[in-house]
């Protein structure tokens, strides 16, 4: 890492250009892991519930039917994923005709564009939302890495970004925040606010503190006035971790910022889909983006908002 921020110094293009391509590459690995992460999920909740149900039988019944029951359970959990499934393995292939995806059909953006949005073999259409998570990997990070230039913030700067956006996709998908991905960017910022990347330790603790708190208490509210449940443990562990990198003077800005985005959003949902129908729209990806910009707008955002309340 020493030596690309010393070239980069040198060459600043050098390292937005680097930062660009990189981007690119992991772009198309955050499409895999957006697809594959859940799975994985679905995957060891099944086995979780078959190995725990199966002891809980054999506790209630003690006769010989019991432990036949039993077998029979923890077959069914061993049968669930006879295959190993995880982001390495199997290899990509066409979801229409199982036609295994080689190398040169693999390259971010280029090889969507030479075989026309097409699988090679038979000809179904390729989503165009992978080329676009990898278009918008590469330019939301070249502008991470432009904005702080070549420096160490920039690269953790970079890596934020990576997380985010897979978190933004799955949960746009599945309506899940996964713990594999809160949690890492959670401990990530607390462990660089020791170095104050970002923002120092105490900032960055209150923040991770403070941001799992308030969403949690809004949540508990809501649910003891109204019965229901507006959110989930992933968006309180999300708001932790961006508390951890804005510090706890990004919080007020990433929640004002989420809750316009997410109702214009909203309104925009209801307008152009099924009228007066309610339906759950996430909350993690506005929680997202908001903390996103807040990591490098907080303090333009805060001075602007302070002059306007003294003039
Ligand atoms: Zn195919």
């Amino acid at each position: 890492m020493e030596a690309i921020l010393l070239t980069s110094q040198l060459y600043p293009w050098l390292f937005y250009l680097f930062v660009f391509v990189v981007s690119l590459m992991v772009g198309s690995f955050l499409n895999v892991v957006i697809h594959r992460l859940p799975i994985m999920m679905e995957n060891s909740w099944k086995q979780e519930y078959a190995s725990y149900f199966s002891e809980t039988d054999s506790d209630a019944k003690d006769s010989d039917t019991a432990s036949s029951k039993k077998n029979a359970v923890l077959d069914a959990s061993t049968q669930i994923s006879p295959e190993t499934f995880n982001l390495a393995k199997p290899d990509s292939t066409c979801p229409s005709c199982g036609h295994k995806i080689r190398a040169w059909e693999n390259i971010p953006i280029v090889s969507y564009l030479f075989l026309r949005g097409k699988c090679s073999n038979c000809k179904t259409p390729i989503s165009i939302r992978y080329p676009l998570v990898e278009l918008f990997t590469a330019l939301t990070c070249t502008f991470a890495a432009y904005y702080f230039g070549p420096k160490p913030q920039a690269i953790w700067a970079v890596i934020f970004t990576y997380i985010l956006i897979a978190l933004i996709f799955i949960d746009l998908d599945k309506m899940l925040l996964p713990d594999q991905l809160t949690l890492p960017l959670l401990w990530l910022g607390l462990i660089l606010s020791t170095q104050s990347i970002f923002v120092g330790p105490v900032d960055a603790i209150i923040g991770a503190a403070a941001g799992y708190l308030s969403l949690w208490s809004v949540f508990w509210l809501f649910k003891i006035v109204t019965g229901k449940e507006g959110m989930g443990y992933g968006d309180f562990k999300i708001l932790a971790a961006l508390g951890a990198f804005t510090g706890w003077q990004g919080l007020p800005i990433i929640i004002l910022l989420s809750s316009i985005v997410g109702a214009i959003a909203g309104i925009a949902i209801m307008l152009f889909q099924n009228k007066g129908k309610s339906l759950a729209i996430p909350f993690g990806p506005y929680l997202a983006v908001a903390g996103w910009i807040t990591l490098f707008y907080k303090d333009t955002i805060i001075t602007h908002y302070i002059k306007w309340v003294l003039q």
